[in-house]
């Protein structure tokens, strides 16, 4: 006998951290964001957040919004090298907390849908879906 056909699905966060931070910063949603460094910078006067320019130190970027990446900085750049390629985008330092508990609040949204999950990772999941019919409820 054949095994029955199996439904695996793959959700992959894509930046995942700068999502998160644009919930508490909404007013920088469209902009080139870059969230990491080492420590907070205070904003510039004037300004609403601290500009990637005046970034002085050793440091990566965690992640950066799809904006930030437009302008050749990616995940793993020092933010120095991303301050000459991007001086004007925001940067925001990075809240591991927060992106633990909206990982968690994620992860349980799916799992009230999909129970059959494997954990990946904070902003990656696998999901079986091979019970469930196409309106995504369980036989
Ligand atoms: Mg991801």
């Amino acid at each position: 006998m054949l095994p029955l056909p199996r439904s695996i699905a793959h959700l992959d966060m894509d930046a995942f951290f700068a999502s998160v931070e644009l919930l508490s910063a909404p007013d920088l949603r469209g902009q080139p964001v870059v969230v990491g460094g080492r420590r907070a910078l205070a904003p510039s006067h004037g300004e609403p957040h601290p500009r990637l320019r005046s970034y002085v130190g050793r440091g990566v970027i965690t992640t950066a919004t799809y904006e930030a990446r437009a302008l050749g900085v990616h995940s793993g750049m020092g933010l120095m090298k991303a301050a000459r390629l991007a001086p004007d985008a925001w940067l925001l330092p990075a809240n591991f907390d927060a992106y633990r508990e909206y990982s968690r609040r994620f992860k349980a949204a799916v799992q009230a849908l999909a129970p059959v999950m494997e954990d990946r990772g904070i902003d990656e999941i696998y999901l079986d879906l091979s019970s469930q019919n196409p309106e995504g409820r369980l036989d």
